[in-house]
């Protein structure tokens, strides 16, 4: 018997911001005051802003520390711009209502999506953005119109702050042909167990070989804490579903996703219905490599375009992904994994 005492995994508290900036009109909503009258109770610097998209004074001596520092700060503004993007393969439009995230996974493509603005901005004006959701169904009636609400952000992070995942929740519980999805490396589920939800929300969990969480995912919430947040919203009745994303081939891989495949089977409850998978392997454009050595230098992430294959874009550049070798061989691993574990699953692609 081991006389070694399993150390419990640290625990990763509520995002609490160092900074927070409000535009004037915010505070004529009540999201907006109530957001407010939290960071003053918490006693965190409040400063004012006349646009969301134009923070010029964050603190911080070099650009590493300027970057530090926003991904703690919280802007707390309107959403203007009531036009969705869309957002294949998985939902047809994206739905606005957070842009920028507080953790630091070295591969997030955010960082080059959201170039000099990685500040954590929250919308208040959440009706507005319903209001448009529902045109856009109407638009696509009689089909379903799916939308994502993480494109931009973790909003599953920010919920303790803004509360606007159980707003759109509810929504989406009485929108016939509309639903909504999301997916988080965040554990901040509980005030979204009770809501009536209709089954039209998928919440999905982004997860992968322990190598990958160690490595390339500070400050997001431990494997445990996903998987026993998975747990709850399975038996809250919520459709779930799991990311695995980025899928990196390093040494180990076999062991790392069999290992994950595992743990999922374990910890969910048997059976659950109506779950998806899926797989995106790691890919990388020339600009996010520079951006991720510089921001994170230290970082293993291996990103040597010498021994990736290039895959044009149909949009600007081309992104570098695994060769078709490793490639088939982590979809058609992982797959089988699945299927053994899970035969009632289905895997919504692989890219
Ligand atoms: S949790 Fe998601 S959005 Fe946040 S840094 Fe990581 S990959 Fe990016």
């Amino acid at each position: 018997m081991s006389t070694t005492m399993e150390r419990p995994p640290a625990r990763l508290e509520s995002f609490v911001p160092e900074l927070v900036y409000f535009e004037p009109d915010a505070l004529s909503y009540p999201k907006g005051k109530r957001i407010y009258e939290w960071a003053v109770q918490q006693g965190l610097p409040v400063r004012m802003t006349t646009s969301h998209n134009r923070i010029t004074d964050l603190p911080g001596e070099s650009e590493l520390e300027k970057y530090r520092i926003a991904k703690r700060t919280l802007v707390v503004g309107l959403r203007k711009t009531l036009k969705f993007d869309t957002s294949k393969p998985s939902a047809e439009y994206a739905i606005p209502i957070a842009t920028g995230c507080m953790a630091h996974c070295h591969y997030c493509y955010l960082q080059t999506t959201l170039g000099a603005k990685p500040y954590v901005r929250v919308y208040v004006n959440t009706e507005e953005i319903m209001d448009a959701a529902r045109g856009y169904i109407a638009e696509r009636a009689p089909q379903i119109t799916r939308f994502e609400a993480a494109c931009t952000s973790d909003p599953v992070g920010l919920e303790p702050i803004s509360g606007s995942l159980a707003e759109l929740i509810e929504f989406m519980a009485d929108q016939e042909l509309g639903r909504l999805r999301f997916v988080t490396k965040f554990h901040h589920v509980d005030s979204l167990l009770g809501l009536r939800h209709n089954g039209h929300t998928r919440i999905r969990f982004s997860v992968n070989a322990r190598y990958v969480i160690k490595n390339f995912e500070p400050a997001t919430s431990s494997f445990e804490q996903r998987i026993e947040a998975a747990g709850k919203v399975a038996r809250a009745g919520y459709p779930i579903g799991f990311l695995i994303a980025p899928i990196i081939w390093h040494d180990g891989w076999e062991e790392g996703y069999a290992e994950l495949l595992d743990r999922l089977a374990k910890a969910l409850p048997s059976g659950v219905p109506d779950l998806t998978f899926e797989l995106i392997q790691h890919r990388f454009t020339k600009t996010a490599k520079n951006t991720i050595e510089k921001r994170y230098p230290k970082t293993k992430l291996e990103m040597d375009i010498e021994k990736r294959k290039y895959k044009w874009g149909r949009w600007g550049q081309g992104k570098y992904v695994y060769p078709d070798e490793q490639a088939d061989a982590l979809r058609m691993f992982i797959s089988e994994r699945i299927f053994d574990r899970f035969p009632q699953a289905t895997i919504d692609y692989f890219t």
